[in-house]
């Protein structure tokens, strides 16, 4: 179970946010963990009317090695793409955001079965081998092996306490590539 936003798709929020303000935010000034919403304060209303205009995949990069080795997963597992479709700030205008997402995953990853896409409003209820995810509480569950994709909103969790979790971080897809293709132990 692989997620999309920050683990395949970077960028495309503080983008949007950048052309909503007319000022990129100084996210160093915001201390160690945030989303970016939280830094909108009394803006964030007005900002989600501007983004539910727009379509953030618009915006967004692709992660480096994503593609290459999601396809190299998907020879040897069954590869779900599992997210969360639904911001809760604008979340009569979901619908859009499913669709913004699966055309972008449909015109990306053309190798996978679109079948394969889990639209979702909570991952809990999902149960995989292997789930790669930038949020920790997305990776409970019974499951063998957790990945937590490096991100701001994370980078305190501590190693200790992703050990205690059975969490692994990862930085990058070659690492993923690594750990999963190669099998090497980074517990
Ligand atoms: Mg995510």
């Amino acid at each position: 179970m692989i997620d999309m936003d920050d683990v395949i798709t970077i960028k495309g929020f503080e983008r949007l946010v950048k052309e909503f303000l007319g000022y990129e935010l100084d996210w160093k000034q915001a201390g160690e963990n945030y989303y970016w919403q939280d830094l909108l304060e009394d803006k964030k209303d007005d900002f989600f009317q501007f983004f539910i205009t727009k379509n953030m995949y618009d915006y967004v990069d692709i992660r480096e090695d994503s593609i290459r080795v999601i396809e190299k997963l998907n020879n040897e597992y069954d590869v779900y793409i599992c997210t969360d479709y639904i911001w809760r700030e604008v979340i009569e205008n979901a619908g859009l955001n499913l669709k913004n997402k699966y055309d972008f995953l449909y015109r990306n990853f053309p190798f996978l079965d679109p079948r394969k896409f889990i639209f979702v409003g909570d991952k809990s209820i999902i149960n995989c081998d292997i789930k790669i995810d930038d949020k920790l509480t997305n990776l409970s569950g019974n499951c063998e092996l957790k990945l937590l994709f490096s991100e701001q909103h994370n980078k305190n969790l501590s190693d200790k306490y992703l050990k205690e979790q059975e969490v692994i971080r990862v930085n990058d897809w070659n690492e993923i590539e690594k750990i999963i293709l190669e099998g090497v132990n980074c517990l």
